[in-house]
């Protein structure tokens, strides 16, 4: 089937900063894709790109298969929202809405309805009369969402539209986002955030960027629990990567961890490079000094509400973080055990 979006080899530079190198990527109908990097890596120019705010100068951006690139961006029929709502402030929240409707010559009678319809799509259908300045951050985010659904696009583009919020709204515009996302199945979304849970909370798949290039791509799970680099891995999951020595290539490979010997699932191709195990800090277990454990310092205790976070000291002396639910004083000697069949990925990919 033909993707919704599709980048195929899209550079961009600004000056001689390269924002965008070479991005080959397609997201289907339907489909959330979230782009997800640190600050920097490119996931606003890629949106921007897309949008045509910004000129590619090699490579070609495709919706539904036609050729975009040189279209403007108001001929591309996508909606946007941006981190700061951009809402008109001298215009009521209706106005805001209607705005792309009438630039679309939309007829009256239409405008109103439609206006109508996506306001309570977003829950907001009793402050049609309202300014912007009259609404919370939440509320005007959610104006934000219905002026971009108002034109009824193809693909949604959001570009950090979180980020302003605090955590809590955070929370119900995530819910909000989902419900949505259930009542416009067609509609394909294109999400760019640097915050790991907002992509695993909403997106079917991840691109993940880092430097100007695509990293890697894949399924909220896949990239999760099979990163097929250790920036995914550590990005993503937060994971720590602990340097083992590879023993036996296969699959499973298996690693030697202090005197340890361990099954390993390799994620990805591995050079003669050393390799690191993916290990979340939840699957960390801190016990008693044992036989069967490895030898570590206690260097940190952080509570967290839900449980214990541990900084602790290898042997080797490699740091790891532990999530666990009873406490350990500061600088006791613990055994770490470290389950079979962890991620395996070559370091510096
Ligand atoms: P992200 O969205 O991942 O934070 P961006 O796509 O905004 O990253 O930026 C990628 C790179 O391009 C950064 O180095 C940034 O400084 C640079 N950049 C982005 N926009 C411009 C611009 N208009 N002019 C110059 N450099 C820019």
């Amino acid at each position: 089937m033909t993707p919704a979006v599709e980048f195929r080899g899209v550079s961009v530079h600004f000056g001689r900063t390269r924002a965008l190198d070479s991005l080959d990527l397609s997201v289907a109908r339907g489909e959330t894709l979230a782009l997800l990097g640190p600050s920097g890596s490119g996931k606003s120019t890629a949106l921007k790109a897309l949008a045509g705010f910004v000129r590619p100068d090699a490579g070609r951006v495709f919706l539904d298969g036609e050729d975009v690139t040189d279209l403007p961006p108001h001929r591309r029929g996508l909606g946007v929202v941006v981190q700061s709502y951009a809402l008109f402030p001298h215009m009521r929240v209706d106005a805001n809405v209607a705005f792309g409707l009438k630039a679309r010559r939309v007829p009256r009678a239409e405008v109103a309805a439609r206006v109508a319809e996506v306001l309570d799509l977003v829950g907001m259908g009793a402050y049609a009369r309202r300014f912007p300045r009259e609404l919370s951050g939440g509320q005007q985010q959610r104006v934000a969402l219905a002026r971009a659904l108002a034109i009824r696009p193809g693909v949604l583009l959001l570009d950090e539209p979180l980020s302003a919020l605090d955590a809590a709204l955070r929370e119900d515009m995530i819910a909000e986002l989902l419900r949505l996302r259930a009542e416009l199945p067609d509609t394909t979304l294109v999400y760019v955030t640097h915050d790991q849970g907002e992509a695993l909370a909403l997106a079917d798949r991840i691109a993940v960027m880092r430097d100007a290039r695509l990293v890697e791509a894949g399924s909220c799970e896949q990239l999760y629990r099979r990163p097929a680099t250790e920036f995914t891995a550590s990005f993503l999951g937060a994971a720590n990567l602990i340097p083992v020595d590879l023993v036996s290539h296969g699959t499973p490979a298996t690693v030697r961890l202090g005197e340890r010997v361990l099954t390993a699932e390799p994620t990805g191709a591995l050079g003669p490079g050393p390799v690191a195990l993916g290990v979340r800090p939840h699957r960390v277990g801190v016990g008693a000094p044992g036989a069967d454990t490895l030898p570590a310092l206690v260097r940190a205790v952080r509570w967290r509400g839900t449980g214990y976070r541990l900084d602790l000291e290898l042997a080797g002396g490699a740091t790891i973080r532990a999530e666990v639910s009873e406490t350990f004083a500061v600088g006791a000697a613990v055994g770490v055990s470290i389950p079979d069949g962890c991620p395996l990925v070559e370091v510096g990919t």
